[in-house]
């Protein structure tokens, strides 16, 4: 089986940045693209567990409304899910308003 720790920082990495570098005002394939690319992850995100925690999440949450407004909105959706993840987990939750710092413009010296 996968190492779901590793798996999961890297799928982070992954979905952050690529929500940090969705246009502010995407096209409709963009759109739905991202689309497609959110929806398939709870049927084939490779830990069981986590998959379905997320179907479930995305039912209460969906995507549709942060993906139609574009980057700004599908960060903070995204920040949420993963927040949802952390705090299941035990984690610390992370301030929404750290996202384009973190995963797009660096932090500041
Ligand atoms: P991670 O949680 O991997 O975070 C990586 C970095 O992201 C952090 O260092 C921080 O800089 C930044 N970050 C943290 N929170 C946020 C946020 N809210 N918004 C933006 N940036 C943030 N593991 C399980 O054991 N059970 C599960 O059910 C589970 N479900 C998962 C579902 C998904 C969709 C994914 C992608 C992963 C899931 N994981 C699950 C893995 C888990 O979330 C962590 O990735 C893993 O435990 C490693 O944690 P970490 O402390 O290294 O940091």
């Amino acid at each position: 089986p996968p190492d779901v720790e590793r798996l999961g920082r890297h799928t982070w990495t992954f979905l952050h940045t690529t929500a940090s570098y969705f246009p502010p005002q995407p096209s409709q394939h963009q759109k739905s693209s991202m689309l497609g690319l959110l929806r398939a992850l709870p049927t084939l995100y490779p830990c069981g567990v986590c998959a379905d925690h997320l179907g479930q999440y995305m039912k209460t949450h969906p995507p549709e409304a942060a993906v139609e407004k574009g980057r700004e909105a599908l960060e903070g959706w995204l920040c949420n899910v993963h927040n949802e993840v952390n705090e299941r987990l035990g984690k610390d939750k992370f301030n929404c308003a750290n996202v384009p710092q973190r995963w797009r413009d660096g932090w500041a010296d």
